[in-house]
């Protein structure tokens, strides 16, 4: 197996590097040789029972930020419960040495399960929702008019009165 090979931490399966969970435990594969597996394999085993694999497809998308390695893995499970598997990576521009679990951490998940995991972190207030659009110009153009409308009408009433 060539170095940098990606293999499943858990069955050691070795992957494409387009992949990103392994096909049969369904848990995000390691480089080779680089990370020590930090947990026992049937804890794996038992985290990737629960992923759901509707949410394993695509490229890896980011879906939230946390400040550091602790809250990102709480983050991490949370997902995890509801079937969204995620891996961490060191948000850019933080360039703290790979052993220091401080540094804020970007929370990916595939692109399938992004929506999904959205859902779960904003119903935690995890995430803001930073969807919320500005008003549309037209929708500010149809309250104007309407705006006019009424002062049209209030406008004809009183001259009908004065009439
Ligand atoms: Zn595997």
């Amino acid at each position: 197996m060539p170095p940098g090979a990606l293999v499943c931490p858990s069955c050691g399966e070795p992957h494409p590097s387009d992949e990103r969970f392994c096909r049969s435990c369904h848990i995000p594969l390691v480089i080779e040789g680089a990370a020590e597996i930090e947990e026992p394999v049937s804890e794996r085993h038992a985290r990737a029972r629960k992923v759901d694999p509707r949410y394993t497809e695509g490229d890896l998308v980011r879906v939230a930020g946390a400040m550091n390695q602790a809250e990102a893995e709480f983050v991490q499970g949370m997902l995890l419960e509801e079937g969204i598997p995620s891996t961490l990576r060191r948000t850019r521009g933080f360039d703290v040495p790979d052993m220091l679990a401080a540094g804020p951490r970007d929370v990916m998940v595939p692109a399938s399960g992004h929506a999904a995991a959205r859902d779960v972190l904003l119903e935690a207030e995890i995430v803001r929702d930073e969807a919320v659009p500005e008003p549309a110009p037209w929708r500010v153009l149809a309250v104007l008019l309407a705006v006019l409308a009424v002062g049209a009408v209030v406008i004809w009433l009183g001259t009908e009165g004065i009439g």
